[in-house]
């Protein structure tokens, strides 16, 4: 079965003849329609009503986290390509007025900033790890996140922004724990989905770790199968993932100090949607009216 579209370029200039999008001077960041966003945040509802812990603390993210913790996810030495710093003007009344003359003289002004205490987030988790309890309580932490995250991407495929939201689901505990958490959700998230009518296929994803380390890495990815990708065609030249589940083993509990009770370091995992992503491909699915969408499509959304 061929996709609704043949290339990103045909779905990006068909979202925006439709108004979903308004495009920017750079790709990857656009405005959203105000239908748009009806849909993604009746998404974002839906997938919070399909939560199972009832308990777990639900947190919405700024944009930006702590430069120290963003550091101890270690995204900067596997995807340095893809991070975002923030800049900040700290200087003096004269510092100033060198930075408005080299304005004025179309020279490089950024040279006057300096990096701020902040970075732009990279992934939803990130900002959680920080705030959990050291001592990993024996019934695991959950959390249920969305957050905006910014990621250095470029390209006319108007479904890899640079900045989108996620939802998640977390969990921080034992080994079995964890990957039972991630195992639990593979089917409810394929249920959900497939509820919306999207047809997602389940596949063991390799992710684009920078470099020849990076090779290394994402060989160790797939053999150890820790993260699957919900995988819809929306153009016919390559699948686009909405959704991941991920099996972090130790790796946030080693750099944030987190341990369960046995003293280990703490296992984590995630169910990570991507709001703007999924959106875009029930528009996708269901046409770019949404007055035409199956009734219960609508009726879960809402709008
Ligand atoms: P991809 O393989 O397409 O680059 P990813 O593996 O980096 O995506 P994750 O880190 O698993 O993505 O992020 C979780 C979800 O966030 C993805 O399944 C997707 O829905 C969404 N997402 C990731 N990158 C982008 C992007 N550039 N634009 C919009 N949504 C994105
Ligand atoms: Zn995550």
């Amino acid at each position: 079965m061929s996709a609704p579209y043949a290339a990103p370029d045909d779905f990006r200039t068909a979202v925006l003849d439709a108004g979903l999008l308004v495009a920017s001077a750079v790709d990857g960041v656009y405005q959203l329609s105000g239908e748009f966003e009806d849909v993604l945040q009746g998404l974002q509802r839906h997938l919070g009503s399909q939560r199972v812990d009832h308990d777990a603390p639900r947190r919405w993210f700024p944009p930006v986290l702590p430069r120290a913790e963003f550091l101890r996810t270690d995204y900067v030495a596997s995807f340095p390509d893809l991070v975002g710093s923030v800049d900040v003007f700290r200087g003096s009344d004269a510092e100033h007025k060198a930075l408005l003359g080299d304005l004025e003289q179309g020279c490089d002004w950024t040279q006057h900033l300096e990096p701020a205490e902040i970075v732009l987030s990279s992934a939803g988790c990130h900002s959680l790890y920080a705030t959990l309890p050291a001592q990993i309580p024996d019934e695991a932490s959950r959390a249920e996140i969305c957050g905006f995250v910014f990621r250095h991407e470029s390209g006319p495929d108007p479904t890899r922004l640079q900045s989108f939201r996620m939802y998640e689901f977390v969990l921080v505990g034992t080994p079995e724990q964890a990957l039972g958490h991630r195992d639990s959700w593979m089917p409810r998230a394929l249920a959900v989905l497939e509820g919306l009518g999207l047809r997602p296929r389940v596949e063991v994803a390799h992710d684009p770790f920078f470099g020849r380390a990076g090779r290394m890495l994402v060989a160790g990815q797939v053999e150890a199968a820790l993260k699957y990708e919900f995988v819809v065609d929306i153009t016919d030249a390559t699948g686009t993932a909405i959704a991941s589940a991920n099996y972090q083993q130790d790796h946030f509990g080693r750099t944030f100090s987190l341990t369960t009770g046995d003293g280990q370091p703490a296992h984590g995992a995630c169910m990570a949607f991507g709001l703007e992503r999924t959106t875009l491909a029930l528009y996708a699915a269901h046409g770019l009216d949404l007055a035409a969408w199956p009734a219960d499509v609508r009726a879960a959304l809402g709008c």
